[in-house]
């Protein structure tokens, strides 16, 4: 370079990015290039695997390496503009990453249904005898393509291009559908009696929107009204938890189960459109229904695995629920409710927070004081180092950040070599961050040209309460879950001992077992010795009191059975309706649907109730057949964790034992090896749902 040129390489494709350099500006001019270079690349890949072919000259190194080189300048350079476009938005660079993101896609899809590389990958696994985890890696590629339509003859490769074409306008439609019923009906509420119960920051909120709506300046008064009742979340759950006007929550509840379901906005036909297309794409490429094709690539591989986990569930929380409906009966009748002495849809989470106030009497506000960030993950990182025999060391300042409130960590072993490290970005900044929280790669465990070890680091990012003038960041115990949650993920990519990159941390991971070492950390902030281990009040220091600690406890199981039955209501449903089973052949979705409730809800959904018009999970998103993986991930999580609660967890040697038998297991094999063979390898043999039914509170009951 010459000397009037201070800037560094922004993509230079390895190592810690150099987030003080990124500009929108210098990201518009300078990304082109690369997705140029990249093209190139990929078009003398396609040059020399067809020589390859041709004189039957394929390995491991000359294929899998190249391709694993390109894909990985591309997620790097992608990488770091869609971090940025989560963590430091604005309206600059939103713009550059819309205008580049159709070019990325065009370039992924080039790779992915490339006939030279399907080609060359299905030879180089038909003429080879590699170990399982190259096999594996080698069967993800090919099925991966083969699903996109690549194996298909030239007739059915069109029928599958037309038919994906269409499903994506009708996902599109659907969820617009959604979006402008949702937002289209609204009440103004002007009389202090509709709003009795509700807490203050849903008055302030309500008031807000009322104003915005009826275009009013001056102060809003949260007081005297008027107050905007509408269908957005926020809103909507609360006026039903709080609300004491029976009358107007049914009138909401009434909206919001029939969203998208006449009119202008109607989902029903896009519904039925969709499921047929799906079977007829399943169809073409091989499967009897979507659902199989769904599953044929996750870890529960057949319906009837799912099925059976799913009913295993069923029963107790079935159950459990009917008891904890009787009882909230029970408590509204005695406390003045008295319509036919039988709750209705809209009358179950008012009560219930009535009777969680009740019996449990637990403020999670006044706990924060208890969980100031830096004593949590102080708790969190000694957690680690006894269970996984590693530790994580403070380095701000050693990489670069993209905000300075982000922290930056080293992970090392015993023999105290860096293993790994991670930024934490941990504080919510609504007008340049996303909401949630997630874990994300910013490098994977490689070797690169020269032989050199590249350790994992990983992106933690939560959004949780930022210090104030006078306070630290006081986290709420969802807070705290989130952040152990993360981390889990975390770990899984840091603490990986596989070499090759492809199934290296969460690579190569199915899908519906990728929660296993995130909700098995979250387990751990209900581990009292733990808990008590971490909360002190940050200025007096006094230890979170074990009554505190009951609460949490009983917070967790209350009224689980109702709650699980209705994840449990969404899973089936989802996955009868992919299924194509004979028995439903002469009904539509919503009739299947109304027949899967009458075993997997309490009170029949009503006539008004249309919900899969919004179900956009399995519609709109990415869930379809697949609903069932937040029940799946969450049985093998509880039962990884029961095998520490066997043996004893005030018990730390054996404890020690387990968890490094759990990190030489899960965290450490990635996506090497099948997941159920890893879980095996941990746990000594299949994985059973007693353990989550324990810990949901689901036997207790009964
Ligand atoms: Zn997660």
């Amino acid at each position: 370079m010459t000397e009037d040129v201070v800037d560094k390489v922004l993509f230079k494709c390895e190592g810690l990015p150099e987030f003080n350099e990124f500009t929108p500006q210098r990201i518009e001019k300078e990304f082109p290039s690369i997705l140029e270079k990249l093209n190139s690349d990929f078009n003398n890949i396609e040059i020399k695997f067809s020589s390859l072919i041709n004189n039957e000259k394929l390995n491991w190194e000359n294929i899998m390496q190249p391709l694993n080189k390109i894909n990985e300048e591309l997620r790097w350079s992608w990488g770091v503009i869609s971090h940025l476009n989560s963590v430091k938005n604005s309206e600059e660079l939103r713009n550059v990453y819309a205008k580049l993101l159709p070019h990325v896609i065009n370039l992924g899809n080039k790779f992915g249904q490339s006939k030279i590389i399907y080609k060359a990958l299905k030879t180089l696994r038909e003429n080879n005898n590699f170990d399982v985890t190259k096999n594996r890696i080698l069967d993800k590629e090919i099925i991966d393509m083969e699903h996109s339509g690549i194996s298909l003859s030239e007739s059915d490769q069109k029928s599958y291009n037309t038919i994906s074409e269409r499903l994506g306008e009708l996902s599109t439609k659907f969820s617009n559908n959604v979006l402008d019923a949702t937002n289209k009906w609204h009440l103004i509420l002007d009389n202090k009696s509709q709003v009795k119960g509700l807490p203050e920051r849903v008055l302030e909120l309500m008031a807000l929107s009322a104003q915005r709506h009826l275009k009013k300046d001056g102060d809003i008064d949260s007081q005297s009204g008027p107050w905007k009742l509408s269908l957005d979340i926020p809103t909507y759950t609360a006026f039903m938890s709080y609300a004491e006007d029976s009358s107007l929550r049914e009138k909401l509840y009434k909206a919001f189960v029939s969203r998208a379901s006449e009119g202008d906005e109607n989902n029903s036909q896009i519904i039925e459109e969709i499921l047929s297309l799906r079977t007829k794409q399943a169809k073409l490429l091989g499967y009897d229904s979507w659902a199989d094709l769904s599953l044929s690539t996750k870890m529960a591989g057949k319906i009837n695995s799912v099925e059976k986990l799913l009913e295993e569930l069923r029963e107790p929380s079935f159950k459990a629920a009917e008891l904890e409906l009787e009882n909230l009966n029970n408590f509204a009748n005695k406390n003045g409710f008295n319509d036919d002495n039988q709750l209705k849809p809209w009358d179950i989470s008012y009560w219930s927070e009535l009777l969680r106030k009740e019996k449990l009497n637990l403020d999670q506000e006044a706990l924060r004081p208890w969980f100031p960030l830096e004593d949590v993950l102080q708790g969190l990182f000694r957690l680690c180092e006894k269970l996984f025999d590693i530790k994580v060391v403070e380095a701000n300042g050693e990489a670069p950040v993209w905000n300075e409130d982000v922290l930056f960590f080293n992970i090392f072993n015993n023999s105290n070599n860096k293993i790994a490290s991670f930024y934490l970005d941990p504080f919510s900044r609504p007008e340049s961050k996303r909401g949630g929280a997630w874990m994300d790669e910013c490098l994977n465990k490689n070797i690169d040209s020269e032989g050199n070890k590249i350790v994992p680091v990983a992106y933690l990012v939560c959004n949780q309460t930022p210090p104030s003038k006078n306070k630290p960041s006081l986290m709420s115990f969802d807070e705290v879950q989130t952040l152990f949650h993360e981390f889990g993920h975390g770990l899984q990519h840091m603490l990986t001992t596989i070499d090759l990159p492809q199934a290296a941390g969460i690579n190569n991971v199915e899908w519906d077992a990728v929660e296993l070492p995130s909700q098995f950390m979250e387990n751990w902030c209900f581990d009292k010795k733990t808990l008590l281990n971490i909360a002190r009040h940050y200025e007096t220091g006094e230890k979170l009191h074990d009554e505190d600690y009951e609460k949490l406890c009983a917070n967790r199981t209350f009224n689980c059975g109702m709650g699980t039955l209705r994840q449990l209501h969404f899973a089936i449903t989802d996955l009868r309706l992919h299924s194509n089973l004979t028995s439903y052949q002469e009904l539509n979705s919503d009739e299947i649907r109304r027949d899967i409730a009458k075993n997997t809800t309490l009170i029949p959904p009503i006539n008004e109730d249309k919900f899969l018009c919004c179900f956009s999970h399995i519609f709109a998103g990415g869930y379809s057949a697949g609903y069932y993986s937040y029940k799946w991930a969450e049985v093998l999580s509880a039962d990884a964790f029961s095998m520490f609660e066997e043996a004893g967890l005030e018990n730390d040697q054996e404890i020690k034992d387990i968890g490094k038998n759990f990190k030489e297991t899960i965290l450490s094999l990635g996506g090497s090896l099948p997941p159920l063979e890893i879980f095996k390898l941990f746990r000594g043999r299949e994985p059973k749902t007693d353990p989550l039914i324990r810990h949901l509170g689901l036997k207790a009951t009964s």
